[in-house]
């Protein structure tokens, strides 16, 4: 295992709300890499997100970083914005937000200020992760709102997904230097 997406080890959360869910927290994490795919398909890395009060999906997005040139369009932003949107506020105060890798500060702060109740992510991310990995901004009391949050969820899938995208950039990369090759 050479990937630097090893997921973190899956503390249990201890839930403040209690949803009303058929299906587990694997199952909404599966959509969010669904919706990974759809940006892969599209060119742009894979990371999908999920946003869910009790059994009903309330947004799904992917990153589009590359696809829309925007330093913004991380798949947490875009639904976390479509999560508002479809319930008329700003306040997600019960919902359940599924993403395939660790939230950026970027996002993290969109967390916090989106007021979401739980947080599960699948693979680590040591380079920008700010939910455990380089700092732990959604467990900092300082702010006003402390997601619960559950780290490894489907992490080596979602981590494998990377790994994989970026492995294959590199391999097209490398061709287009040595086109004879
Ligand atoms: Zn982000």
């Amino acid at each position: 295992m050479d990937s630097p997406f090893t997921p973190a080890c899956a503390a249990p959360l201890r839930p403040r709300i209690m949803p009303r869910m058929e299906h587990d927290h694997e199952h909404y994490m599966r959509l969010a890499i669904a919706a990974a795919r759809e940006a892969e398909a599209l060119g742009d890395i894979p990371i999908g997100c999920v946003i869910a009060i009790d059994d009903t999906v309330i947004a799904t997005a992917f990153n589009r970083r590359e696809i829309d040139q925007d330093p913004l369009a991380h798949a947490e932003m875009l639904a976390i914005h479509a999560a508002a949107k479809a319930t008329g506020s700003w306040r997600l105060e019960r919902a359940r937000l599924y993403v395939t890798l660790e939230p950026c500060p970027m996002c993290a702060g969109a967390i916090i200020l989106s007021r979401i109740e739980e947080v599960y992510f699948g693979a680590s991310d040591p380079k920008a992760g700010c939910c455990g990995s380089l700092m732990d901004l959604l467990s900092d009391t300082r702010f006003n709102h402390q997601p619960q949050v559950q780290a490894g969820l489907l992490g080596e899938e979602c981590g494998a997904m990377l790994t994989a995208f970026f492995r294959s950039v590199r391999a097209r990369k490398k061709a287009d230097r040595n086109p004879e090759a």
